[in-house]
């Protein structure tokens, strides 16, 4: 007997989707939620099994955007009710005076999210699919956007094969995705690193095991040519995240230069830090660097297209790349419905709705980056001058 053979309408679209990460896990969501067969192919091992996740930023600050992305696929409540809501930003300055500077009105804020729960939490709800299988620890070498293959290597070293309608890379800003793209002719290609790098901190529960500074807020000390700003975690820790020209972290080379630092740019931090701690942890990491990614165009035909970091990786002053991130989903599934998941008008049309936008998003964060670590002690001078001619 010969197979009965589907015709091409009546099976399902294969969407692989390559990077698990924030971007990734929500984006297999929207992509299952339409009832695609989706694969989700991921570099590192499950998280979820993990003990320690190395990486970036321990919190995140997730605004409206992803907010409003997680809600469309039932995740914003979950995700909602363990984060710290950040009414306003708190400007430690140089004498230890602490004024707070409000986002907006009063109930409007930011929320301070645990980024691994964040990640845990979109991998379970992708699981919950019928038709989606995650593959952890599988590294995507190569991918061909004529036949519709992509490569990936397992944790044994093997290599392989799979066949896709369409692969959507999130993975990142070192994406390998947009590797394949960059060999295509005419694909625009921007990086830029900036001086600064940064490096992450922690200020624990006070000895009361209580907060050691106020958690509805974003702490920020603006020092104009370096910064520091602190997230509040739900175990009442901050972490601490140091933002300085790669010249500066190199020019600390001993305990007592470091202390000494600290004593001269934050002391009311460092109490809080604790001495013997911030040694410890800054000597035995080093400072990670910053790019800012644009490219274009975000899609090849109908096979493949990236989002998140991968099309748009930005510098992190304005809180905004995983949120815009998230944003490109929403965008994305908004257009399958308009075009009816022909893949062959959604993609172009992508890129020619989110180019725009991502890139105008990653000049506000470029622009931000001199606006937290300087121009609020200028708006603030203004501010204090204001108050102390009533
Ligand atoms: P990633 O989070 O990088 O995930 C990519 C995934 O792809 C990873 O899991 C990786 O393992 C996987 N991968 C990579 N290569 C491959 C491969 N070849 N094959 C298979 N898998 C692969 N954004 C905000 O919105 N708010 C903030 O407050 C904020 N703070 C930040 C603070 C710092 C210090 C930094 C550095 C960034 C911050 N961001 C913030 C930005 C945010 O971290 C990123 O925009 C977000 O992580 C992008 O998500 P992504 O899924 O696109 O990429």
């Amino acid at each position: 007997m010969t197979p009965k053979r589907e015709s091409q309408s009546q099976r399902k679209k294969h969407v692989a989707v390559c990077g698990g990460g924030l971007v990734g896990a929500l984006n297999a969501c929207y992509m299952a939620k339409r009832g695609f067969k989706v694969d989700l192919y991921e570099m590192r091992p499950d998280i979820r099994t993990l003990e320690v996740v190395k990486g970036r930023s321990i919190n995140l600050a997730l605004s409206c955007r992803g907010r409003e992305a997680l809600r469309r696929v039932g995740l914003e409540d979950t995700i909602t009710k363990n984060g710290i809501p950040m009414h306003a930003r708190m400007i430690h300055d140089l004498n230890g005076k602490r004024r707070p500077l409000l986002y907006g009105n009063e109930d409007q804020y930011i929320m301070s999210i645990d980024r691994r729960l964040l990640n845990e939490v979109m991998l379970t709800e992708v699981e919950k699919f019928p038709d989606v299988n995650i593959h952890f620890s599988h590294k995507l070498v190569s991918c061909d956007f004529n036949s519709g293959e992509a490569i990936f290597e397992n944790e044994k070293g093997e290599c392989l094969t799979k066949q896709f309608d369409l692969i959507i890379g999130c993975d990142g800003a070192y994406s390998s995705v947009r590797k394949q793209l960059m060999k295509l002719s005419r694909f625009d290609y921007q990086q830029e690193y900036i001086p600064h790098g940064y490096m992450e901190l922690n200020i624990p529960p006070n000895k009361k095991n209580e907060s050691a500074m106020e958690i509805n807020y974003l702490h920020i000390w603006p020092r104009n040519d370096y910064m520091m700003i602190a997230l509040p975690n739900l175990d009442k820790s901050f972490t601490t995240t140091l933002f300085m020209p790669f010249e500066i972290f190199e020019s600390i080379t001993s305990e007592e230069k470091l202390i000494q630092f600290f004593k001269d740019e934050f002391p009311d931090a460092l109490p809080l830090l604790g001495e013997a701690e911030l040694k410890q942890s800054f000597f035995s990491c080093k400072a990670l660097p910053l790019v800012s990614i644009k490219c274009h165009p975000y899609h090849v035909n109908d096979k493949a297209v990236i989002m998140g970091d991968a099309a748009h990786a930005m510098v992190p002053f304005y809180g905004q790349g995983m949120n815009c991130g998230m944003e490109d989903c929403i965008v994305f599934d908004e257009l399958l419905d308009k075009y009816n998941n022909n893949f062959a008008k959604v993609l172009p049309a992508y890129t020619k709705i989110r180019n725009p936008d991502a890139k105008a998003i990653c000049d506000l964060a470029m622009y931000n980056y001199t606006e937290m670590r300087s121009k609020v002690n200028s708006r603030l001078f203004l501010v204090r001058k204001k108050l102390d001619n009533m």
